[in-house]
This record gives C-alpha cells, sequence and structure tokens, in this order.
C-alpha cells in the first residue's frame, strides 16, 4: 500500500520529512517496502514553502533482505525489497490521518494532503509536476481511476505534490540521510562542526553538496527553525549512515535515509517550442550582448537562442555569488548552453548552470594601422570609425589596426554556482557520469 502526504509544513516551523519519521513509527507493525522517497516537484511552483519537496512510502508484509535504513526512538528501522502482503487501507488511512492533522501548520498556511492508495498514479504525473504546473482535477481524476484514497485539510492542496510523488518511477536517483534534532533543541541554534563536515565531504567521496568553499561553511543544514539537523546527499546509499555518524554535533535524535530525485535535473525541459514562465529549460544560444551588472549586483547578458530564435535575457542572480564572475567573461558571440528558470517579469532565463560550447576569440588594439602607400603609422578619424593616412590622405578601415588575441579567462566547458546556491533538484557537475546506484530496495 502507497502512502504520500505534503503541504504540511509552514515556513516558520515543521518539515514534512519529520512527519515521514512519525508515519514510519507509527507503523512499525507493517514492514517498510523501498526506502521512503523525499521527490522534489517544479521549483517554480509559486505556492511552495521551500524546497516543493513530497513524501511517499510504502507499507505491507516485506519479502527478503532487511536493509537498516533508520532509526527513531532508539529503535531500528528495515526496509524489504519485495512485498508479500499490502497493509490494509482503511488502517493506514486512520493512522497517517490522524498524523497528518497533529503535525500540520494550517493555521500558519499549510494545505495538507495524504494520498492512500493500492497502485502509483500514472508516471506522467510526476513528469508534468516536476516541470509544469498541475490543476488539481487532472489529479483527483487520476486517484478515482486507481482507486485511490485521499484526506484533506484547507484545501487539500498537497493531494498534487503527493500523487506526483506516489508516480515517481525514477530514471536517475540519488539518496539522502536527514538526521532530526532532539525537541527540546528546535528553534536553537544548531551545534554543528563545520570542520568535520569538510573531513566527511573529503572522505565520502560519492556524497555531494556538502561543503562551500567559496564561504567556508556547511551546506548540509537548514536556517530554518525545522526539526532537521543535517541532510547528507550522495550517490552511494550504503556510506551515508557512516558520513552521518563521522559529522560532530548535538545528539541526533533519530535519522532516516531516503531514495530522492534530488540531484538529477529532472526539472530541466530539454526539447521546447515555446518557453513558459515557470518552467525550467535547457536552452542553446549565441550571446549577442555584453554581460552588464544591474541594481542588486545581478549580472544579465542578452543572447539569441538556437531554437526558435528568441531573444533572451539571462541573468545570474546576486546570491549565486562567483558564480556571477563566470557570466561575466561571456563575450558576444560565445555559444552557450544555459539551464535555468524562465521568470515573467523582468522575462529572463535564471541562470542555474551553464555550458560554454565555444568561446570567441578576442582581440585588443596594440597600434594604429601602418600606410600601404607610404608606410607612415596612420590616425584615427575618431568617432566617423577607420584611419587616415596624415602625409599621403589614404584611408583604412577599422579593422587594419595591429591586434593581440587576449586570452580568454573563460573557456569551453561546464560552469556551476557555490553549493550554498544550488537548487535541491540541479544536478551537481560532480554526480556528471556518476555510476547510478541500483538498489533493490
Ligand atoms: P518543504 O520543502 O519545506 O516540505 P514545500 O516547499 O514542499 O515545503 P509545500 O508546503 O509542500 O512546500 O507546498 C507546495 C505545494 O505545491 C503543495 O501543495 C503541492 O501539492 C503543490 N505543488 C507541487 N508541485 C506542483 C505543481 N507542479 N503544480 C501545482 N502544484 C504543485
Amino acid at each position: 500500500m502507497y502512502v504520500a502526504f505534503d503541504d504540511t509544513d509552514s515556513t516558520e516551523s515543521m518539515c514534512t520529512t519529520f512527519l515521514a519519521t512519525e508515519v514510519v513509527d507509527a507503523m512499525r507493525e507493517y514492514d517498510l517496502i523501498g526506502l521512503p522517497r523525499l521527490v522534489r516537484l517544479n521549483p517554480a511552483v509559486p505556492w511552495k514553502t521551500r524546497g516543493n519537496g513530497a513524501l511517499s512510502m510504502r507499507f505491507g508484509e516485506g519479502k527478503g533482505q532487511a536493509t537498516l535504513v533508520g532509526m527513531i526512538r532508539d529503535q531500528p528501522i528495515y526496509c524489504y525489497p519485495k512485498m508479500i502482503k499490502p497493509a490494509p487501507t482503511g488502517k493506514i488511512m486512520d493512522r497517517c490521518s490522524y498524523l497528518v492533522e497533529k503535525w500540520s501548520r494550517v493555521q500558519e498556511g499549510a494545505s495538507p494532503g495524504l494520498v492512500v492508495s493500492p497502485k502509483r498514479p500514472s508516471q506522467g504525473l510526476y513528469w508534468k509536476a516536476v516541470r509544469d504546473i498541475v490543476e488539481k482535477k487532472e489529479v483527483t481524476d487520476e486517484l478515482d481511476r486507481i482507486g485511490a484514497k485521499r484526506f484533506e485539510l484547507a484545501g487539500g492542496r498537497g493531494v498534487i505534490g503527493s500523487s506526483a510523488a506516489m508516480s515517481w518511477r525514477p530514471r536517475d536517483r540519488t539518496y539522502e540521510v536527514i538526521a532530526y534534532r532532539e525537541r527540546s533543541r528546535w528553534g536553537t541554534p544548531r551545534e554543528i562542526s563545520d570542520d568535520s563536515v569538510w573531513k566527511m565531504d573529503q572522505r565520502f567521496k560519492t556524497t555531494f553538496n556538502n561543503f562551500d568553499e567559496t564561504v567556508g561553511r556547511r551546506a548540509i543544514s537548514p536556517h530554518t527553525n525545522c526539526p532537521v539537523l543535517f541532510g547528507i546527499r550522495g550517490d552511494d546509499p550504503f556510506v551515508l549512515p557512516s558520513a552521518m555518524h563521522s559529522v560532530e554535533s548535538e545528539p541526533v535524535d533519530r535519522w532516516l535515509l531516503y531514495l530522492s530525485n534530488q540531484g538529477t535535473d529532472d526539472h530541466v525541459v530539454h526539447s521546447w517550442k515555446e518557453l513558459v514562465p515557470e518552467r525550467s529549460y535547457d536552452v542553446v544560444a549565441t550571446v549577442i550582448e555584453g554581460p552588464r551588472t544591474i541594481k542588486g549586483g545581478h549580472v544579465v547578458i542578452g543572447t539569441l537562442t538556437d531554437m526558435g530564435s528568441h531573444l533572451l535575457d539571462m541573468t545570474a542572480y546576486e546570491p549565486s555569488k562567483t558564480f556571477r564572475d563566470i557570466i561575466k567573461q561571456l563575450a558576444v558571440g560565445d555559444r552557450i548552453r544555459a539551464y535555468g528558470e524562465v521568470r515573467e517579469s523582468p522575462r529572463t532565463l535564471n541562470l542555474e548552470k551553464l555550458q560554454v560550447l565555444a568561446a570567441v576569440a578576442k582581440f585588443e588594439k596594440v597600434a594604429n594601422p601602418r600606410c600601404g602607400q607610404c608606410g607612415k603609422s596612420m590616425q584615427s578619424m575618431g568617432s566617423s570609425g577607420g584611419y587616415r593616412c596624415k602625409k599621403c590622405g589614404a584611408k583604412a578601415s577599422e579593422d587594419a589596426a595591429e591586434k593581440r588575441k587576449v586570452e580568454r579567462a573563460i573557456s569551453v566547458g561546464w560552469y556551476e554556482p557555490p553549493v550554498c546556491a544550488r537548487r535541491h533538484l540541479s544536478k551537481p557537475l560532480k554526480r556528471e557520469g556518476a555510476a547510478v546506484q541500483r538498489i533493490s530496495l
């Protein structure tokens, strides 16, 4: 039996993944089939709280090799690769709806949705929800078709994210182990040694986005009052618990390992005709207007896209910090591939990642040209352009000046923002070519 929930937290408190630990704990009478799933959806939806994440898991009578995937209230949590019999819908719905009601922050704006289903919804729902905007009606029609039950509070918008998370069949996948804080510490500053996080990052090579070298600070812990102490992401689920234990911190109250679509670039649309706001695209283009820094420290370039020949501004925003220095090195004529979200106003592609496909040769003038007739150095004609020989009156074009090739500070290849400025779904360059672990959980 599949269970999924979303939109239970607010910007002020809680975290839907904490509710996942409460659900897993309350369902101990059944086995967890496969890993719990933390599924990120379209990062551009206007009504997300933070990272637009939804949770999905499966319960029943398990079969096969049990794997330790968490520890809650000092009791181990195991999951099983196969299921013999599903858990009963009624019992799951009763317990989970109680927990959703207990932990949801409805007064602070949450719109919770819980879905319990014997089948996964069509996977087209996941692809639409991770890349586009989905209407609730579309989702409830699909839930009715597969015989799913739902529980909603305050409008139940969370049903959209829940169903999309449940419908995910991974093509690419990563993992995250999340460690949670003791209840008495919620809302207080987190005690975590940055140095131990740096060491963990160096030691566990299949993990990613742990430490931001540009600011010398860990990137694994949130800045909010939520119950999460830290989360470590990686390609190998089996090393994540060891990586977690190597971090020196305040006591870990509980932890749970998740299967996730984080760091996969699933949100990026590669083939398109029109660029629609609130979606993220892969755009091949030529730079037609040099970089300019605007108010707020954002860096903008003007481009002409290959697909559809659209004029499109691309912006590296201030929070992307050193990434802006890369964009500042671009020159008119450079060929680029950019990943980013289209903003409506001002219309721009909000840059998430960039590949320089070809960098034009840049030249600087070293001297005025010599006259082809008398060999004298020619003089510039100023704003009218070109050169004239003072002695014999011969003329030469602007191009005739002696030039030297300038070494470009940018070369062909991929560039990305520092760790702190990356989106949950953005595939870090470190993962390119990463062997996908096929854990049969
Ligand atoms: P957190 O990451 O802290 O759990 P959040 O950023 O996931 O919070 P939510 O409170 O879950 O934010 O709000 C996101 C809301 O958007 C949910 O109600 C979810 O159902 C809905 N939603 C998610 N993706 C889409 C989409 N593609 N189209 C329409 N609605 C969506």
